[in-house]
């Protein structure tokens, strides 16, 4: 039987981006330089400032990935430095800590949002600093789309006066309070990788407060190139700029995202639908109406008890080739950084045991939801 595969989340390409790649080859500005670089910066300036009076600078470069690398150095992390990382993310939150030779420190979440938790975040400053050594970063991460606890989060970060890297990675377009994720951290990150809300086949931002913070993020992303008829560095240099092809496509992708989003949240209502009547499965949502999500993944946790474990689903929709995922697996857990200290308690493997991300892509079709909803139900009978 052939099945037609219904994907996590795959990229959604709009009307527009063809002709933007177009300008570029005509242009021949097919490289790391070019209009639709600037222009593609401009759209994320204006989109992230539109609630807000301080006008966010966004440098564009290749990843998400290097996004987080070139944050941290420019927040000053050194080699031996710690640098306090939410346990339930992506590893590519807390590899760049390793990039650099600094040590992470990680923390549990709070089960509301999943976000980093603001108790033992607390906790873990404290320790740390009783230990002789402050932290000279955080790292909170915004779990598939949803805001974790902004408002405590700065608090904390201001009281100890140590600069919060908001890694909003999967979290472009939602917002708390009206306010845009990605302008909440002393610097903030998004990423354009083909599985987020939009993409740019690769790709990501560094979002900062000031023209100066940019400015440096550009030098450090393009070989640290001092002013110089030769070449002359005085900088560690980094190959990390967004190419203007790659910049063609964001600008088109900045044209939907809304809609994305928009159908992200239809989404998430549809699979709230299904599991309405389903006991012992909880489906992921805003705590209140300050959050808003733009529902990248929708997620479900299923209660311990249940006789259905998430790894029974995903095998299910596996079965009519439908994707769906683990939640993350907490990094003080991978072999990778479970040597590094942890402050919490199970939240984040709790989370990991019974959760199970669902497609969620905004080009999911009528008949595809139906499928993934028979599925579902097929297994819950
Ligand atoms: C995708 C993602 C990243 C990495 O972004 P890339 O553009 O793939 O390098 C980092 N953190 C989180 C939470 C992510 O989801």
């Amino acid at each position: 039987m052939n099945k037609e595969k219904i994907w996590l989340s795959s990229p959604h390409i709009g009307t527009d981006e063809m002709s933007y790649i177009e300008d570029a080859f005509a242009s021949n500005w097919i490289s790391t330089l070019g209009s639709n670089v600037d222009g593609f910066e401009d759209d994320l300036e204006n989109y992230l400032s539109e609630s807000d009076a301080s006008r966010s600078s966004v440098c564009v470069l290749n990843s998400g990935t290097s996004a987080i690398h070139l944050a941290l150095i420019l927040l000053g992390v050194n080699s031996e430095d710690e640098v306090i990382c939410q346990s339930f993310t992506f590893a590519a939150s807390a590899n760049p800590i390793l990039y650099l030779g600094a040590i992470p420190v990680f923390v549990d979440s709070e089960p509301i949002t999943f976000g980093i938790c603001p108790t033992q975040l607390e906790k873990a400053i404290l320790d740390r600093i009783a230990k002789g050594k402050k932290p000279k970063a955080i790292i909170a991460v915004h779990t598939y789309g949803m805001l974790f606890e902004v408002e405590k989060i700065i608090e904390i970060s201001k009281k100890y006066n140590i600069p919060l890297l908001e890694d909003a990675a999967s979290a472009l377009g939602s917002s708390f309070k009206g306010k845009k994720c990605g302008t909440f951290g002393d610097i903030g990150v998004v990423s354009f990788n083909g599985n987020k809300i939009i993409t740019t086949s690769g790709g990501g931002a560094l979002i900062s407060k000031s023209a100066k913070i940019k400015k440096k993020a550009i030098f450090l992303a393009s070989q640290a190139r001092d002013k110089a008829p030769h070449y002359q560095h005085s900088n560690i240099g980094y190959n990390y700029r967004m190419s203007n092809i790659s910049a063609s496509i964001g600008r088109g992708q900045m044209k939907i995202l809304e809609s994305h989003i928009a159908k992200r949240r239809i989404t998430n209502q549809f699979y709230k639908s299904i599991f309405k009547d389903i006991k012992g499965v909880a489906v992921f949502k805003e705590p209140n109406t300050n959050y808003y999500s733009n529902f990248w993944l929708t997620i479900i946790c299923i209660d311990k008890s249940h006789k259905i474990t998430k790894e029974q689903l995903r095998l299910n929709l596996l079965n009519e080739n439908i994707e769906s995922r683990s939640l993350w697996k907490p990094l003080h857990l991978q072999p990778i950084f479970s040597t590094y200290p942890y402050y919490g308690s199970t939240i984040a493997e709790d989370l990991f045991e019974t959760g199970l991300c669902l497609p969620s892509g905004s080009n999911m079709t009528e008949a595809q939801k139906n499928k993934i909803k028979k599925t579902i139900n097929k297994t819950f009978t």
